[in-house]
């Protein structure tokens, strides 16, 4: 074998995973612009097929991960009153981060005005219609919310089970653990039972990491390969907002809200978290990201208390990203089919996306779905937007991979939050990356 190539295999298998998913995905980016145009090749199905298997792979751990996960973290937890502590603390974290973020959003869309230019593909006639629409009642809104509430209370857990409906799932699985926990001696062997369930599947998932570089190589590449780059001045504004929303709250928010809340240093969680947010970046599922943030989380300080309790809760209801997104996305809808908005309808936008957010499941797209939920409580549907959705779908994708990112970092950011405060936390490790195991 030549030397130079010795020499390649040599550091390709000295660097650490990490550094693998990281030219994966910057890999995925240059091959993704070659293959653009070039969706029929055989080359771009292989990688779709990769893509996919991997994706299809972690989410094949997701459920019992997430059921086991919050099961023996509220067992670890076990007294009521600690529980009940940290439950109101997740809830505050997670409120304020979002809220925030919907704020930023919100703010950003009003003052850039990303919509505006968009104008020029939407039909004037529909345009007008949708004025009056949205001009007119909003009155199924409050008994669309109660449904929404409804859903979430599972008939049948092995139904919600077999389709993954992940909040009625957490809504299950809270009960019952907490039941559990409330049961004494008798819940020894189910507990046990979910310990082992907990650990075979974090087996399963360090094996499935050992693809995470190819698969995020694939994905990346396949994605870029599919954005429609012709149209990409209609919505370069758009993506500027999102982009330029994003990076507050990452590099802004968080570091602010860790300041603010706890004293776990910033530079050194994002360190700890790296593996977690290059595969959110590559694959834009925080469910499919899970176990790798419990790892980090885990394996770098945070007890196995806090991670197993707030992060799969989090990966499922904490959609501080997609949030904004959604908030940005239906002001450029707004914008571009010029309808006004009132003070209340932007009071009511803004609830609606926290709402449409939570239940959002963390899976790639998802996030411009359950906006239809905002778009209803407006008296709209996305078929009478299409021309906007259009838009908004072409470029979806690098959104999402980027709101993804963020997603799951506020995940890590609340639970490092807690564990600070509630000594759950070893800085020891979290400040000493040499120390720090690989978790793939
Ligand atoms: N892909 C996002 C996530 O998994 C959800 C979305 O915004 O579509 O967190």
């Amino acid at each position: 074998m030549k030397i130079h190539m010795q020499v390649m295999i040599a550091v390709g298998l000295g660097l650490k995973r990490n550094w693998h998913i990281f030219f994966g995905i910057i890999a995925g980016i240059f091959a993704g612009i070659l293959l653009q145009g070039h969706q029929d090749s055989m080359i771009y199905k292989a990688l779709i097929f990769v893509g996919q298997a991997f994706i299809r792979l972690i989410q094949m751990v997701v459920i019992p991960l997430v059921v086991s996960a919050v099961i023996i973290g509220i067992a670890s937890i076990g007294d009521n009153k600690q529980l009940g502590k940290f439950g109101v603390k997740m809830v505050v974290y997670y409120g304020i981060i979002t809220v925030t973020a919907v704020t930023i959003g919100l703010s950003l869309a009003l003052a850039i005005q990303p919509g505006q230019g968009a104008e020029q593909y939407i039909d004037a006639q529909v345009a007008g219609e949708i004025q009056q629409q949205v001009s007119a009642t909003i009155e199924n809104q409050r008994e669309n919310l109660l449904n929404i509430i409804l859903e979430f209370l599972p008939k049948n857990p092995f139904s919600s089970l077999a389709m993954g409906d992940m909040v009625p799932i957490l809504v299950f699985t809270l009960l019952f653990a907490i039941a559990l926990s409330k049961i004494g001696e008798i819940s020894r062997p189910v507990i046990s039972f979910f310990e082992s369930i907990f650990a075979a599947t974090m087996k399963v998932t360090d094996w499935i990491m050992f693809l995470a570089a190819p698969g995020v190589f694939a994905l990346t590449a396949t994605s870029i390969a599919s954005f429609g780059l012709d149209i990409f001045s209609s919505i370069s504004k758009y993506l500027l907002v999102v982009a330029l929303g994003l990076g507050i709250q990452f590099f802004v928010v968080y570091p602010l809200f860790l300041r603010i809340f706890s004293k776990v240093p910033v530079f050194m969680l994002y360190a700890a978290m790296t593996e977690a947010m290059m595969v959110a970046f590559g694959t834009a599922s925080s469910s499919a990201t899970l176990p790798l943030t419990i790892a980090c989380c885990e394996k770098r300080g945070i007890s196995h208390k806090i991670a197993s309790f707030i992060l799969p809760l989090g990966a499922t209801l904490n959609m501080d990203g997609t949030a904004m997104v959604q908030i940005i996305a239906v002001l450029f809808l707004a914008q571009a089919y010029g309808v006004d908005l009132s003070f209340f309808m932007l009071l009511q936008i803004f609830i609606l996306t926290i709402v449409a957010s939570s239940t959002c499941a963390g899976i790639p797209g998802t996030g411009l779905i359950t906006i239809v939920l905002v778009l209803n409580g407006m008296g709209l549907t996305p078929e009478q937007l299409i021309s906007g959705f259009a838009l908004l779908y072409t470029m979806d994708r690098i959104t999402d991979m980027l709101r993804t990112m963020v997603n799951v970092t506020s995940d890590a950011v609340v639970a490092a939050a807690i564990a600070d405060n509630e000594n759950e936390i070893n800085y020891d490790l979290l400040n000493n990356p040499e120390n720090y195991n690989d978790v793939i």
